[in-house]
């Protein structure tokens, strides 16, 4: 899609529409709305924008549909797919100054939320309440950008991901009208859920103003184990045991021997280097998790666990899962000479360990640098490969491995991406995933936003 650049009375009547110190077209603040977290390569937009009020953001949408200026969303910009580089240029809407929690319903266990806010910061502000908003990405992302993504994370597995939690949405569409949808009832077989449509569009229908998120109540207890197998194969066909045996883990994530070794030197967490499960349970006391660890620790001795660490108390928790955390940052960090191309193939947990053999077998062929972390609950692999950033053919390796290991995924019955949604770099898997219902979801792209404006160039091959 082809758009003009911005003429001069453009910005200029954009300008006007907010406070001065909410507009800007200086080059370093264009810099830092121009690139995500990905490899993918930045653009500037022309100019960026802080709305304070969904009034402002309906206006200024108005204006920009009526003169056809394309338009990006933009909470932390932490996405991994390139999914907010405003590719198309035009304006950045930066959500950073619609931050404010505006209620907690914390009998209706609900909490309304401008598109700015932080999930941890929502999940402080909840803490004296006793509930939680379970959605866990890592980075510090926003509920826009969540919403936005279908964000999910580490706890996917036993709560779901963002999309479970949206209860109520208000939108700004396209053409500056303000729609809110959803209900505050707990259950609704109510029309058509036009929520789902917006959730996980990437701002490409329509740009999300306010929010109800549902929330859960915080869990009485926690527990946490390390297990560690004499393959990554054993490893995965402890995660369908557990996944079968009814214990609902909170979290279960799978990290390859050379994760563990990083974890090791960074974090000091001296675990043995082989590959290894991070388990997380839930409960209402110690006594019934204390139970659950010794029935998981069964489990894992049947497959041929090698050592299981099992820990009581948050505490054990969070130093595991901070590390965790932190895993995709230290990669990048220990290879500053190299692109890292993060995958993000979710495939039936049946065709799981399938799936990491087809993994294995392409790194070892090649003898490329790779690390393999994966929330195995939902059988999400993110394989990172590193390629050099001054060898264009190893990065052009890279690139075919992770199209032939995606194609893999699609062909188990599996997605092209689990959580990171598809922004740039998983368009040309659309046709191969979707098939006739692509055509359809150009038509309800093409009905929301006919001119093409939100987030142009994400999405659609
Ligand atoms: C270290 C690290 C770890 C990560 N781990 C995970 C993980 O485990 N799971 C996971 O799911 N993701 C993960 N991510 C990716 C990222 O955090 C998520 O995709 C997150 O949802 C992005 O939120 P954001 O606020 O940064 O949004 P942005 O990156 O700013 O934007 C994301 C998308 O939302 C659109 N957008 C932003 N605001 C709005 C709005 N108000 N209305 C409509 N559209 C909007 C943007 O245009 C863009 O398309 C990780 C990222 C990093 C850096």
């Amino acid at each position: 899609m082809k758009f003009n650049p911005l003429s001069d009375a453009q910005l200029k009547e954009l300008a006007s529409m907010v406070a001065s110190d909410r507009f800007s077209t200086g080059a370093s603040i264009l810099d830092l709305h121009a690139r995500d977290q990905s490899a993918h390569s930045a653009c500037r937009p022309e100019a960026v924008i802080w709305p304070e009020t969904a009034s402002e953001v309906a206006s200024i949408l108005q204006y920009a549909n009526r003169q056809r200026i394309p338009l990006t969303g933009w909470g932390s910009g932490s996405s991994l797919e390139g999914n907010p580089i405003p590719v198309c240029q035009g304006i950045v809407l930066d959500f950073s100054r619609m931050n404010r929690i505006l209620g907690i319903h914390e009998e209706d266990f609900q909490a309304d939320v401008q598109p700015g806010v932080v999930y941890q910061d929502l999940n402080e502000k909840l803490r004296h309440t006793g509930l939680f908003f379970p959605p866990d990405p890592g980075a510090r992302a926003t509920i826009g950008g969540m919403i936005a993504n279908n964000a999910s994370g580490t706890r996917t597995v036993l709560y779901g991901s963002t999309r479970d939690y949206v209860m109520r949405l208000v939108v700004a569409l396209a053409n500056g009208e303000l729609l809110e949808m959803g209900t505050r009832a707990s259950k609704s077989s109510s029309g058509y859920n036009l929520i789902n449509l917006f959730v996980g569009s990437e701002g490409t229908l329509g740009i999300v103003v306010e929010a109800t998120m549902r929330l859960v109540g915080f869990p009485a207890e926690y527990s946490a184990a390390v297990a560690t197998f004499p393959s990554v194969q054993a490893a995965a066909r402890t995660v369908y045991e557990l996944k079968r045996s009814g214990l609902n883990p909170a979290a279960l994530e799978l990290l390859g021997p050379e994760c563990v070794a990083l974890m090791n030197r960074e974090e000091k967490l001296g675990l043995a280097v082989e590959p290894t499960l991070f388990l997380e349970f839930h409960g209402a006391s110690t006594g019934q998790l204390a139970e659950v660890l010794d029935t998981a620790r069964d489990i894992c001795a049947a497959q041929g666990c090698r050592d299981f660490r099992p820990g009581l108390g948050r505490a054990e928790r969070d130093r595991l899962f901070k590390a965790r955390h932190a895993l995709g940052e230290m990669i990048q960090h220990n290879h500053p000479e190299h692109h890292i191309l993060i995958m993000d193939v979710a495939v039936p947990i049946t065709r799981y360990a399938e799936l990491l053999d087809a993994m294995q077998a392409e790194v070892q062929m090649h003898g490329l640098i790779a690390y393999t972390l994966s929330h195995a609950g939902n059988g999400n692999v993110h394989l990172n490969i590193a390629g050099r950033k001054d060898d264009s053919r190893e990065w052009a390796l890279v690139q075919e491995v992770s199209e032939r290991l995606v194609m893999k995924a699609i062909a188990l019955g599996g997605t092209a991406t689990g959580e990171h949604g598809v922004g740039l770099g998983k368009r040309k898997y659309m046709r191969a995933q979707h098939g006739a219902s692509l055509v359809w979801m150009q038509r309800v792209k093409d009905l929301f936003d006919p001119n093409g404006i939100l987030n142009p160039g994400k999405i659609f091959p």
